[in-house]
């Protein structure tokens, strides 16, 4: 089966210093991929090559086979990839809906953006009530149930979320979670996540990828992940 996206080979530096070298991932359409690791391994830098924000030096990035390397993240966005950052990166001063609207750029069919605007406040009914409340405004979850909810507006068929948890009670991330894995069962998204918190994600995704220093060090069925002894040990705090 061919995956939805792959990256091969991929290396990327920040001036002199290489921050990933050689990452191959497969996210096969359907699925929920996660990547652990742990700070500074290297995971942002890979979502932000995947997404266009930074260039590789080597390597190709695939989406649905095509090559999409190096081109600007408006471009990456255009074919189908929303890319919902650390940090959340909401516009503090424009309200909730004008938030999901700028995620809704370059869509033409005006109905379909406001059945999905609709489908944003039916998955966080917190949205719906501060719809007209400026983001900057949002408490920490609420404003990554924003960020998530604007990845939704750009009708990606991937939508890749970096450390989603930061920052969040394990019951809020518990609850993003849940939203997260609806979000790609009832509109067939297919997600790749990076996390810090290993319990929740190898919970929700399929397969995952483990990273040390720019490198994949382990890639397995999440539920093989969960029983190997260096994942229990390093990454679930078990022995
Ligand atoms: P974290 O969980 O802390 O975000 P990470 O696994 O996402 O960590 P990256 O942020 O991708 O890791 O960082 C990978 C490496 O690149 C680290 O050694 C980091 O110090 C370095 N790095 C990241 N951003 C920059 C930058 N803007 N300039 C120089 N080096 C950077």
């Amino acid at each position: 089966m061919t995956a939805l996206l792959s990256t091969r080979n991929v290396e990327t530096y920040y001036g002199p210093i290489m921050a990933i070298g050689g990452v191959s991932i497969d996210v096969p359409e359907g699925k929920i991929v996660c990547v652990l690791g742990a700070n500074g391994a290297g995971k942002t830098t890979l979502l932000k090559t995947i997404s266009g924000a930074i260039d590789c030096r080597k390597g190709q990035v695939l989406f649905r086979g095509e090559e999409v390397q190096n081109r600007n993240p408006d471009a990456v966005a255009a074919c189908g990839i929303a890319h919902v950052p650390e940090g959340r990166e909401v516009f503090p001063f424009m309200s909730v809906e004008e938030n999901l609207i700028v995620g809704a750029w370059g869509r033409s069919d005006k109905d379909a953006v406001a059945r999905d605007m609709e489908a944003v406040y039916q998955y966080f009914p917190d949205l719906a009530t501060k719809r007209h409340d400026m983001a900057g405004f949002l408490s920490g979850g609420q404003q990554q149930m924003l960020a998530i909810g604007r990845g939704l507006m750009g009708d990606a068929s991937l939508m890749i979320l970096d450390e989603p948890s930061l920052g969040l009670s394990p019951l809020l991330t518990q609850m993003i979670f849940g939203i997260v894995r609806r979000i790609n069962r009832e509109r067939g998204i297919t997600i790749l996540l990076v996390e810090q918190n290993a319990v929740a994600a190898l919970d929700l995704a399929d397969h995952g990828y483990v990273m040390e220093v720019g490198r994949i060090v382990m890639d397995a069925p999440t539920s093989e992940l969960r029983e190997s002894d260096d994942i229990r040990e390093f990454y679930l705090g078990k022995s």
